[in-house]
């Protein structure tokens, strides 16, 4: 569900509320040092790769919005399915590729975003403009890039240790799905690789 109400944006799709708590599941280690589980494990905790997710609650319209405060079912859904991370419709693909908007980073690396692990999910051309008027972070700097290669690679989440009685949390990081390492994170984004990326001029998209 959108969160965009009587043609007004309330919250990106991807923003937590304040009615999704969240919750407190004891993490255990798997016998045989395998990784990490529930206690009280169900089927749809693991990925399609077995990696464990945060347990949610998700009650998308309900409370205020935690600005800042990404939801991770929306988010791995919105990525998994290339939807808007605003509006929840289908992010812009043209020939060139799927339209993201991120923070101009060109200063981080010389090909800058080529190559980057985005945790973002991409957006349409409708909520561009309005994007860039109220997010804070796109307000200081921002570009539109197409990209035409998105593989989805890995995990944002915790990476966990084993521990005495049970594992220890280490620290928060991203994990390739080709790392074994990742059976002992708790998932809470879905990463995408981002490759043969070219930058759009704003006037293009939004006189387009
Ligand atoms: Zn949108």
């Amino acid at each position: 569900m959108s969160l965009v109400q009587v043609g007004r944006i309330i919250a990106p799709y991807i923003t937590s509320n304040d009615a999704e708590p969240d919750l407190n599941c004891s993490v255990v280690m798997l016998p045989g040092n395998r990784g990490v589980g529930y206690a009280q494990e169900l089927p749809g905790d693991r990925d399609g790769h077995g990696v464990l997710w945060q347990k949610v609650v998700e009650r998308p319209g309900k409370g205020k919005p935690r600005f800042g405060k990404v939801h991770p079912a929306r988010q791995r859904r919105a990525m998994a399915e290339l939807l808007c991370q605003v509006c929840a419709g289908p992010a812009d693909r043209t020939a060139d590729g799927v339209l993201w908007l991120f923070q101009d980073h060109r200063e981080d690396w010389k090909r800058w975003p080529e190559g980057m692990a985005a945790v973002e999910p991409p957006v349409c051309v409708g909520c561009v403009a309005i994007s860039l008027r109220r997010c804070p972070a796109l307000q200081r700097s921002a570009v539109a890039v197409r990209v035409r290669s998105f593989e989805i690679v890995g995990v944002r989440g915790t990476l966990y240790r084993p521990g005495l009685f049970a594992p220890t949390a280490v620290l928060g990081t991203e994990i390739m799905y080709c790392d074994p390492m990742v059976h002992w994170m708790v998932a809470v984004n879905l990463v995408r690789e981002l490759r043969e990326c070219s930058f759009v001029p704003f006037d293009e998209l939004l006189n387009s």
